[in-house]
């Protein structure tokens, strides 16, 4: 067990000048654990400005005693290695932020003002520092709370969340004590801003357990707080497909994405997909038994309602959005033809499809009665993939508008009109996508109605279908 060698000669350069430093926090935790650290943390008795003297490339941004030290390493996680001062901290008025912190000068007073007792370890070369006894909880696979969990919980409302992070990122238990604090002190975290909060969810769902902390969450009674749209799956019972509820199947179509390591956004919309459902939840008399229609359009409106108040990015948003809207897309296999098959990428998009069948894959596994889907899956994907040679839109057709202006026609909306028109055609049978072909059906069609036009092309428009997704959204009031 030993410090990296770019922490070491960090350690070692503050020796050398009389200071006292060690390895602490996350990076000493996770390589006793023999995990790689993410990044790696240097506590001292040295101040800001000696530090920054000693190290000559190092920034002191903040005022919080962290001086920022640039190495020369390849690896991310030695790139920057961050020095802090003993400290401890004082006042937590606003339930984040100490009001105030002060240099101390031992060590373990700076161990004592961290938050968990894993995260409170101090090693050097030669000697660990353990007074809150880490490593017997690393040992336990415990994330304990240093001193009393109630008093540091209500001084730092971000604590709540990391441990629930910590203890799915590590698959460990949180001790009884911290637990119930946790739980007592959950209503806090609405003080926390919605960047920390998404940063430590994002940690959770990237982990290899995030089931496991999706429960903690909802344990806790953090979850109604920071996802209220995904705790009220809580106890919402499905119908005769399904074996498990609305929140469990969510949960477990998010755990089976991180099992088979599907990135970030997908996992992320396997956790949203069927958010939609309780506020869509009927009773059909005529087949006895429960629907949830629409349940993806209302779902996809409500996951970007939490993208949004979490902060994501338009891009993220957007994408998990669409995967959300799109995922109950039908696919039998001898019922759907290659234009079938064609108008489904077309509305889905080529750049999203293979995040959908991760979806759909993750999904039908996390409803607990997987059907025969993965062959069926591997037969769509073969049809999309042929389809995805031919075009699908109307920049992949063979005329443009200036053609239709060569024709002598005159610019306006009758262009789009006729354009999809002809890619409605083309959809269908991609044989007619030549220019004789389209050339001669444009002028055909510059004759006729804009009604007629507009029922000719809907397929390709797809206006039909944004209509009906307004209506849909309308009614739900989402
Ligand atoms: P990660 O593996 O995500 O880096 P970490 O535990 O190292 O987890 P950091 O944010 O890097 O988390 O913080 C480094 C150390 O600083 C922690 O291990 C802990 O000792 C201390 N620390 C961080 N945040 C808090 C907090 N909110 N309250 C008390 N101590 C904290
Ligand atoms: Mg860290």
């Amino acid at each position: 067990m030993t410090l990296p060698p770019e922490v070491q000669s960090a350690l070692k350069i503050l020796h050398d000048a009389g200071f006292a430093a060690y390895g602490v926090g996350g990076g000493v935790r996770d390589l006793l654990l023999n995990k790689k650290p993410k990044d790696w943390d240097v506590t001292t008795n040295a101040k800001p400005e000696e530090i920054q003297k000693l190290f000559p490339k190092s920034f002191y941004a903040n005022q919080f005693g962290t001086v920022t030290i640039l190495t020369t390493s390849e690896d991310p996680s030695l790139k920057e290695i961050e020095i802090t001062t003993y400290r401890s901290e004082k006042g937590y008025s606003d339930q984040r932020h100490p009001d105030e912190i002060a240099f101390v000068s031992n060590l373990e007073e700076d161990l004592a003002r961290r938050d968990f007792t894993i995260n409170a370890i101090a090693l050097d070369e030669e000697t660990v520092v353990d007074p809150f006894d880490g490593q017997a909880d690393l040992a336990g696979k415990l994330v304990r709370a240093v001193g009393n969990p109630k008093e540091r919980f209500a001084e730092d409302a971000l604590r709540l969340l990391r441990a629930v992070r910590l203890a799915t990122e590590l698959n460990f238990e949180i001790e009884p004590k911290t637990l119930a604090a946790v739980t007592q002190y959950a209503p806090a975290i609405t003080a926390v801003s919605h960047e920390r909060v998404r940063d430590e969810l994002i940690k959770l769902v990237k982990s290899d357990y995030p089931e496991k902390g999706m429960n903690l969450l909802k344990e806790t009674g953090l979850l109604a707080l920071i996802l209220p749209e995904v705790a009220e799956g809580i106890a919402v019972g499905q119908n005769r497909h399904h074996i498990y509820t609305v929140f469990e199947h969510n949960i477990k179509s998010l755990q089976y994405a991180a099992t088979y390591k599907y990135p970030f956004h997908v996992r992320l919309a396997a956790l949203l997909h069927d958010i939609g459902k309780p506020r869509t939840k009927r009773f059909d008399k005529k087949i006895n038994d429960y629907t949830f229609y629409a349940h993806d359009i209302v779902g996809s409106r409500m996951a970007e309602k939490v993208l949004k108040r979490l902060k994501f990015s338009k891009k993220m948003t957007d994408t998990i959005t669409h995967l959300v809207r799109h995922h109950m897309f039908y696919y039998d296999v001898g019922k759907v033809t290659e234009a079938g098959a064609r108008r489904l990428l077309r509305r889905v998009g080529k750049e999203h499809f293979d995040d959908l069948i991760k979806l759909r894959i993750a999904e039908r596994k996390g409803s607990g009665v997987p059907k025969a889907e993965p062959y069926r899956l591997r037969h769509l994907q073969f049809m999309v993939e042929k389809a995805a040679q031919e075009p699908i839109s109307v920049k992949e057709l063979k005329i443009t508008g200036r053609h239709l202006q060569e024709l002598g026609m005159k610019a306006g909306p009758i262009f789009g009109g006729i354009l999809n028109a002809l890619l409605a055609e083309v959809l269908e049978d991609p044989i007619k996508n030549t220019k004789e072909y389209l050339l001669k059906r444009a002028v055909e069609l510059k004759d006729k109605n804009p009604d007629e036009l507009k029922k000719l092309g809907e397929v390709a428009a797809q206006e039909e279908e944004l209509k009906r997704e307004e209506d849909i959204k309308k009614k739900y009031r989402v």
